[in-house]
């Protein structure tokens, strides 16, 4: 245990607002409680947890915190241990007792506490930042092995530099900016290139630069390069939508909530904390970036509704609307993907606010033309409390995506499945025999999210997800 008092996170505790919380598996009630010296009532408690599963979280006896975890971990594991740190509101020290807690759990427990401890309190000059809080962990009456709290706090650092980007506003962080930024992020440990309008003239990235053209802010794209094992291995691809700020353009949006839109760029957020914790775990794996990074803006030189683009695939799409932009710019980098000879593609986007109709707050739909890829995905998210929901992409509302004076088009309002829609419109840029996932973020990259541990609203779901996905298909690859 001294090992983490190496570490400003564990400090001592304050013993005045001292609260034990004890995490008992379902299936070791009694066995728990017998351990507990400070705990006198053992069958009556026992009664209570087990009879009346709301008395989970609350002070019984003691200043004692009982909080029953199911005995596997799933969203429920996680989602009351963000409820335990909301109870603590966060504002006093606690210890935790991790005696009957494996290795696993007590990862999950110091990654939603550091997660849940973020604050963005830059933009606060009035304010004092607030003291950090502390948690110890206590392990009585066995020593506990314990060896992986270096890789933890860097999957929580990579999340909190994602959510950092995420929340910070638009006129802070223009695509330039932004691609400093990823640069500044990544350039240690990876090859980074940002692509300026020239060169994505070049490139014939028309998708990309018709969005950003009513801006008077520069689009970039950002590619980003990690070599973690020979160049003979696929590398995986990870595309992120990067609009700085999206004001709809010409469809412009109404005006509520519009200053939400500067966390429309969370995608390449999330590509930046996946890649930026790959390369610094040194994952043996090949990893691409591709970042689309520009601004939605009504400008005088807005492309416009009806507007004929011929993107990068030589394709041409008839825009039926400019707020429905991220699918332009993810259309050409799911293309140009393709080019890299990748394992699999996948794209993060906040795509699509109709993706609060299918899941509320719940889960991430996703959409794949590869069984094993969302299966995956499915399991690794109960492994860390984010959950996704696979819908098929079906042929006719493939047909939907059609236009009558171009190949296709980026909108169809007689379409209610919003979400559906731009994911069946993005599968005609994935080129024939690419594995492809499309996670639309929109609703669970908000605060309201069922695990959310956020207090600023972007959760940027998909980072510790996507790694754990990488992480257990490392692992199986290992055992074959
Ligand atoms: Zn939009």
């Amino acid at each position: 245990m001294s090992s983490f008092f190496d570490y400003n996170l564990f400090q001592v505790l304050n013993p005045k607002k001292k609260e034990n919380i004890y995490l008992i598996e379902a299936n070791k009630i009694r066995k728990t409680l017998k351990k507990l010296s400070n705990i006198k009532n053992i069958k009556k408690i026992e009664a209570e947890l087990k009879n009346n599963p709301s008395a989970t979280l609350k002070v019984i006896e003691n200043n004692c915190i009982f909080a029953i975890v199911p005995n596997k971990i799933n969203n429920k594991f996680h989602n009351i241990i963000i409820k335990l740190f909301d109870k603590l509101n966060i504002n006093c020290d606690c210890i935790i007792d991790t005696t009957y807690l494996d290795e696993t759990k007590i990862n999950i427990i110091i990654e939603l506490f550091i997660l849940r401890s973020f604050r963005l309190t830059k933009f606060k000059t009035l304010e004092k930042p607030n003291k950090p809080i502390d948690l110890q962990l206590r392990s009585f009456g066995k020593k506990i092995k314990y060896s992986s709290f270096k890789e933890v706090k860097q999957l929580a650092d990579s999340v909190n530099k994602a959510r950092r980007l995420s929340n910070t506003p638009a006129n802070l962080l223009t695509p330039t900016m932004l691609a400093t930024q990823i640069k500044k992020i990544l350039s240690d440990k990876c090859y980074v290139e940002i692509l300026n309008e020239k060169q994505m003239c070049e490139k014939k990235m028309n998708g990309v630069l018709a969005v950003g053209q009513g801006s008077s802010e520069e689009s970039k794209v950002v590619i980003v390069k990690y070599n973690g094992t020979n160049n003979q291995t696929k590398p995986i691809v990870l595309v992120g939508k990067g609009v700085t700020f999206d004001s709809g353009g010409i469809s412009l949006k109404r005006p509520t909530n519009m200053g939400l839109m500067k966390t429309d760029m969370t995608g390449s957020a999330v590509v930046t904390a996946i890649i930026d914790y790959i390369s610094r775990t040194k994952l043996p794996i090949n990893v691409i970036g591709l970042m689309g990074l520009v601004e939605n803006m009504p400008g005088s030189g807005a492309y416009k509704p009806g507007d004929v683009i011929t993107m990068m695939n030589g394709r041409t799409v008839e825009v039926k609307n400019t707020d429905a932009e991220g699918r332009m710019v993810l259309a050409d980098l799911l293309y140009y993907a393709s080019s890299f000879n990748p394992e699999y593609v996948i794209d993060y986007a906040t795509l699509t606010g109709a993706t609060a109709f299918i899941t509320e707050y719940m889960a991430a739909p996703i959409f794949s033309n590869n069984d094993k890829l969302i299966e995956e995905f499915q399991i690794a998210g109960q492994e860390v409390g984010e959950e996704v929901l696979s819908i098929p992409l079906y042929q006719e509302c493939k047909d939907l995506t059609k236009s009558e004076i171009a190949d296709y088009k980026n909108a169809e309002y007689s379409c209610r499945a919003g979400t559906l829609m731009a994911a069946s419109y993005l599968s005609n840029f994935v080129q024939n025999g690419t594995s492809w996932v499309h996670m639309d973020i929109a609703s669970t990259n908000n605060k309201n999210y069922r695990c959310s541990y956020n207090i600023n609203s972007s959760t940027c779901f998909g980072i510790r997800l996507t790694i754990k996905m990488i992480l257990n298909q490392l692992e199986k690859s290992n055992y074959n």
